[in-house]
C-alpha cells in the first residue's frame, strides 16, 4: 500500500516509517516540523535505502491537504500529527483542541473525498482516565482524560467511532499507545524532544550523558512495591510493529472500527527504570526524590490480549533492551538531531 504518514518525521512515526518500508509499503510523509528536525528524513532515507517523500506543511491546513490527495496516490493513512505534551496542554488548551483536532477533520474530510477509508489513529492510554481498573482493557467506558491533551484523544475517539458508525466503508483502527521508550537499535533516530525533557527516560538519558544534573522522582510514596509509579513501557520498535500489523488487519477485516491497546502488559517502576538505565549505560544515574507530581496515577498498565490475539503482534523487547537502545541513541547524538547537519 501507498500509506501517508502524518507526523512521520517524529518519535513514533519515523520509527513506523522504516517498518512500514521493511514490510513492503510506500510511504509518504507530511509533517510541519514543530516538534521535529528535518534532519530526521535524510536518516530515513539513509535507513531504509529510498528516498521518502515528504510534504513540509501543517495537516489542519485543509486547502494543502487536499492538494496532497489531489495530486499523491495515498491507499491509507496513519495519523500521527498532533500536540502531545501533557502540561503544555493545561497551559494553552486552545491550542490543543485547535490543532488535534482540526488536523484529523481535515484528513478525514480530504481521505473521503478521493475514496481512502484505511486509518490507524495514535490513540493513548490517557483516554482510560483515573477511574478504569488494571490492567485496562479496551472495552472500559466511559473515556474520560484529566489533560486537555488526553481530552482530545478521547475527542477524536469519539468522531471516529461516530463516523465509522455510520459510514461503514471506513476501515480504522485505534490504537491506545502505553509509554513508548527506546529507539531504532542502529542509534541513528530516536526520541529528541525539544528543551527540559516532561518524560522519565528521555531525562535519564539526558542525565547519563552529561546534558542534566540529576533527575528527580515524582513520589516514592505511593501504594507500589517501591513506592514509586508503575508504568507499561513499550519499545517503540514494538509500537512501530503494532501500526504495520493493525493496517494489516484493518484492510482484512469487516468491523469499521477496532481498538487495540500496545501495551507489554507488564509495570515497571521509575525505580526499577533507574536501575536498568544503570545497568545499560554503565553510567550512574544520581536522582533526588521530590513530591508528587499533579496528575500522576500511581500504577497502570495494558492487558494486551487483544492485539496478541487479533493482529498477532507481541512486545518483544525488554526494559533492557530499550534503556539499551535509548542509550546508544543518545550516546551517538548527545544533542540529538541538532548534532547532525540539515539535509
Ligand atoms: N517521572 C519522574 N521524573 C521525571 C519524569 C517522570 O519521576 O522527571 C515519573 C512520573 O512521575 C511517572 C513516570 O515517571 O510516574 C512516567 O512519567 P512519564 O512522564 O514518562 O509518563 P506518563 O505515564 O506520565 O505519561
Amino acid at each position: 500500500m501507498r500509506v501517508l504518514v502524518s507526523g512521520g518525521a517524529g518519535y513514533i512515526g519515523s520509527h513506523t516509517v522504516v517498518q512500514l518500508i521493511a514490510a513492503g509499503h510506500e510511504v509518504v510523509v507530511v509533517d510541519n516540523f514543530g516538534n521535529a528536525k528535518p534532519a530526521v528524513m535524510g536518516r530515513l532515507d539513509t535507513l531504509t535505502g529510498t528516498h521518502i517523500p515528504m510534504h513540509a506543511f501543517d495537516v489542519t491546513d485543509k486547502d494543502k491537504t487536499e492538494h496532497l490527495f489531489a495530486t499523491e496516490r495515498i491507499d491509507a493513512v496513519i495519523h500521527f500529527a498532533g500536540l502531545k505534551a501533557v502540561g503544555e496542554s493545561v497551559q494553552i488548551p486552545l491550542d490543543y483542541y485547535q490543532n488535534n483536532l482540526e488536523s484529523t477533520f481535515s484528513l478525514l474530510r480530504a481521505m473521503r473525498r478521493h475514496g481512502c477509508h484505511t486509518l490507524v489513529f495514535s490513540s493513548s492510554a490517557t483516554v482510560y482516565g483515573d477511574q478504569a481498573p488494571v490492567p485496562y482493557q479496551e472495552d472500559y467506558e466511559p473515556l474520560g482524560a484529566a489533560s486537555p491533551y488526553g481530552r482530545t484523544k478521547v475527542m477524536i475517539e469519539h468522531v471516529l467511532r461516530d463516523v465509522a458508525h455510520i459510514e461503514t466503508d471506513w476501515r480504522i483502527g485505534v490504537l491506545r499507545y502505553f509509554n513508548p521508550v527506546g529507539a531504532h537499535v542502529s542509534g541513528t533516530i530516536g526520541e529528541d524532544p525539544q528543551g527540559i525533557p516532561n518524560n522519565l527516560m528521555p531525562f535519564i538519558a539526558q542525565v547519563a550523558v552529561g546534558r542534566r544534573e540529576k533527575l528527580q522522582i515524582f513520589g516514592d510514596d505511593y501504594p507500589t512495591p517501591d513506592g514509586t509509579c508503575q508504568r507499561d513501557y513499550i519499545h517503540v520498535e514494538d509500537l512501530a510493529a503494532g501500526h504495520v500489523a493493525a493496517l494489516n488487519r484493518i484492510v482484512n477485516s469487516d468491523d469499521p472500527i477496532r481498538t487495540w491497546n500496545l501495551g507489554t502488559g507488564t509495570g515497571t517502576s521509575v525505580l526499577e527504570v533507574v536501575k536498568a538505565f544503570e545497568r545499560a549505560s554503565g553510567q550512574p544515574i544520581p536522582y533526588d526524590v521530590v513530591g508528587r507530581r499533579a496528575g500522576d496515577l500511581p500504577a497502570f498498565w495494558a492487558d494486551a490480549t487483544r492485539a496478541n490475539e487479533e493482529l498477532g503482534w507481541h512486545a518483544t523487547h525488554t526494559i533492557d533492551d530499550m534503556c539499551a537502545d535509548t542509550w546508544r541513541w543518545q550516546s551517538q547524538n548527545p544533542q540529538g538531531y541538532d548534532d547532525s547537519v540539515e539535509e
